[in-house]
């Protein structure tokens, strides 16, 4: 469920707004997006992976919300950690260059 917009972090781009499947957040001008419906979060991740400055923390309990500290998410890494595992953001290597599951699907057509 998503749990953090950085403040200190987010250019207010808008990009996860615009990309929730569930219209979790609101804009606000000159502002940071608030997340004004996180029950309805799906934890999709499409935010946290969109945004450009990595600002932004899905926590992977989907069922409820768990407290999170930004510092503590940044001390231990995993503050756009996900997009970096997948390769999105420039200069990576995208992930799905990695995946084998090609070799495993013809055995199992239909
Ligand atoms: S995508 Fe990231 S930088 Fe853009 S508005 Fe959302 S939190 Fe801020
Ligand atoms: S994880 Fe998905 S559903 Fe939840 S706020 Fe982000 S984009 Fe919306």
């Amino acid at each position: 469920m998503i749990e953090l917009v950085s403040a200190s972090r987010c250019i207010e781009c808008n990009l996860c707004v615009k990309v929730c499947p569930t219209n979790v957040f609101d804009e606000v001008p000159g502002g940071v997006p608030a997340i004004a419906r996180q029950e309805d979060c799906q934890t999709c991740y499409q935010c946290e992976i969109h945004c450009p400055v990595d600002a932004m923390y899905v926590a992977p309990e989907a069922e409820v919300s768990v407290p999170v500290n930004e510092e503590a998410l940044i001390a231990s890494g995993l503050l756009g950690s996900y997009r970096k595992e997948i390769g999105w953001g420039k200069g990576r290597e995208r992930g799905s260059k990695f995946d084998t599951s090609y070799l495993v699907r013809p055995r199992f057509p239909g």
